[in-house]
C-alpha cells in the first residue's frame, strides 16, 4: 500500500471520529442503569453487575462448580460444560444492554461486554484450542448486519488469545428459536448446521460462544454436530445465562 493508501486511511479514520463526535453531540449516551449522560454504562453501574460467573447444569440449573451436566442430565445435552459471566434478568441492566446490542445499533455498548469479559476472564481460567461462534444464517445476517455471537467471540478471542475457526456453518434457515416451544425448538433446528473440514477439528476442545444462554438448544445441536466430527470436548460459553 502506497502514500495514497495510507492518506485515504487516515482521512476515513478522522472521518469516523468527526462522526463520532457529532453523534455524540446530537444523541449523547445515557447510562442504561442511572441515566447518567456520558457511557452507555457508568463506572457506578458497572459494579453493580454480577460476574462472578454461573456455573450450573446446563439442563436442570441445579449449580454446581464446573457447569457441567449432572448425570442424569448428561443424556440430554451434547455440550460437556456451559460457563457464563452472568445471570441474565430481562428487566434488570443486564437485559437493557443485552436488547440495545442484539436490536439497536448501539456500537459503544459492545465495549461493556468487552470489558466484561475481560474482567471475567481474567480471574477465570478455560481451556480450550479454539473458538467458534453459533453461526446465524445468511438471510438473518443480512437482515441484522452482524452476528452478535460473532462480536462476542471476537471479544474471548482477543481475551483468551486463542483463534477463532469457522468450520460450523448454518445450512439451513430457521425460524426464530425465542417465538418455538422446546418440541418444536428441537425440530427446527434439526440438521440446521454442519461442519466444514472437519479434520481440522479432531480432538480439539473448542469454546462455543453465544451472547445468552436460556434453553441451551441451539448449542446443544452445535455441540451434536462437533462431537460427530470427532470434536474432543464442546465447552459452551454466553455472556448472560436464562
Ligand atoms: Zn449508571
Ligand atoms: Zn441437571
Amino acid at each position: 500500500m502506497g502514500f495514497g493508501g495510507n492518506n485515504n486511511m487516515n482521512i476515513r479514520r478522522t472521518l469516523n471520529e468527526i462522526i463520532k463526535i457529532i453523534k455524540d453531540t446530537i444523541f449523547p449516551a445515557h447510562c442504561f442503569g442511572c441515566d447518567t449522560e456520558g457511557k452507555f454504562v457508568c463506572d457506578d453501574c458497572y459494579r453493580t453487575l454480577d460476574l462472578s460467573g454461573v456455573f450450573c447444569c446446563p439442563v436442570c440449573h441445579v449449580h454446581n462448580e464446573t457447569g457441567r451436566p449432572c448425570i442424569a442430565c448428561t443424556q440430554k445435552i451434547y455440550i460437556d460444560r456451559h460457563v457464563a459471566i452472568t445471570p441474565y434478568t430481562e428487566d434488570a441492566l443486564i437485559g437493557d444492554m443485552m436488547h440495545s446490542f442484539k436490536y439497536h445499533y448501539a456500537e459503544d455498548v459492545r465495549e461493556v461486554f468487552a470489558r466484561m469479559i475481560d474482567d471475567f476472564f481474567s480471574s477465570h481460567a478455560i481451556e480450550v484450542d479454539a473458538i467458534i461462534a453459533v453461526p446465524l444464517h445468511r438471510r438473518r445476517y443480512v437482515e441484522r448486519g452482524f452476528n452478535q455471537s460473532e462480536i462476542i467471540a471476537q471479544f474471548v478471542a482477543r481475551s483468551l488469545h486463542i483463534p477463532i475457526v469457522h468450520n460450523l456453518i448454518r445450512s439451513r434457515h430457521t425460524r426464530q428459536q425465542a417465538k418455538l416451544h422446546r418440541d418444536e425448538r428441537l425440530k427446527n433446528l434439526y440438521n440446521a448446521f454442519t461442519i466444514e473440514n472437519p479434520h481440522e477439528l479432531v480432538g480439539k476442545r473448542i469454546l462455543v460462544v453465544d451472547d445468552v444462554f436460556t434453553t441451551g438448544s441451539t448449542v446443544s445441536e452445535c455441540a451434536k454436530v462437533l462431537k460427530e466430527a470427532q470434536v474432543g470436548e464442546v465447552v459452551s460459553f454466553s455472556v448472560a445465562r436464562g
